[in-house]
């Protein structure tokens, strides 16, 4: 079941609205740390009061997920464009994948799942501080991790009645998928010479947030030209409305230099 209240909970304004985006670390091996790092940075409480990171770090994959949709949408670029090549064939494919689609699509924290053999089980999605800990860990076994995100299993606390996890393994793997399909992301697509049909799993975190740190490097081009231009200080022009930023520089454009 989806639940769409979280998505009205809070608001989300686009990476680059403010200057101090400017200071958004993206660090490529502490993806977990990133994501809380953005969340913390561009999303804010029904009282516009900017949300704690350790808030962040309680949210589900799939609540910060939706959260980084949310940052993206508000950056008015809905559309991802993605580049495969046929599986079969090898020819070059595009794809384009629309954001609103996708959006309030979060996945409910908790859900019950059974097995073919009959064996219950209470789940929980993971959290970004279960990220954050199976990271600072070490590599644990994905029996482990699977285990820590069982509740219940026939009603009574796992501890007490550990069904055979590496057997069920796989198929936990498939019931989380299917619970929340937007973590790991299948899309599908025709090949345009062979027509064979192809599944791309698609790694939506990491394109959003290769998106944002785009954006904040635009963001500098943007203040490197104005600087080189007009002589304005940093902070000057991180101060500007983003609609004068872009006004500026858009008549700098037109009218070739002006410095
Ligand atoms: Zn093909």
């Amino acid at each position: 079941m989806m639940a769409g209240q979280d998505a009205q909970a809070w608001r989300a304004r686009a990476v680059g609205s403010a200057a101090s985006d400017i200071d958004l670390v993206f660090d490529a091996a502490d993806r977990p740390g990133t994501v809380t790092a953005l969340l913390a940075a561009c999303v804010c409480n029904p009282d516009g009061q900017a949300i704690e990171a350790d808030e962040a770090w309680d949210w589900t994959l799939s609540q910060r997920l939706q959260a980084l949709i949310a940052m993206r949408l508000a950056a008015q670029e809905p559309v991802i464009e993605l580049q495969s090549a046929c599986t079969r064939c090898s020819e070059a494919m595009e794809l384009a994948l629309d954001l609103r689609a996708l959006a309030g699509q979060t996945a409910t924290p908790r859900f019950h799942w059974r097995s073919d053999s009959g064996i219950e089980l209470a789940l929980r999605l993971p959290r970004g501080c279960d990220l954050q800990s199976w990271m600072l860990d070490g590599p644990s076994s994905p029996e482990a991790l699977a285990a820590s995100l069982i509740e219940a299993v026939h009603g009574v606390a796992p501890d007490e009645e550990q069904p055979a996890l590496s057997t069920l393994l796989p198929m936990l793997d498939d019931a989380f998928e299917a619970h929340d399909p937007l973590t790991a992301l299948r899309l599908h697509t025709t090949c345009p010479e062979c027509a064979h049909d192809n599944t791309l799993v698609c790694d939506l975190e990491a394109l959003l947030i290769d998106g944002f740190s785009r954006a904040q490097a635009r963001m500098l081009d943007d203040v490197l030209q104005l600087a080189s231009a007009f002589h304005w200080r940093e902070a000057d022009i991180l101060a500007l409305p983003r609609w004068r930023r872009a006004h500026y520089l858009r008549q700098l454009h037109h009218e070739g230099a002006w410095a």
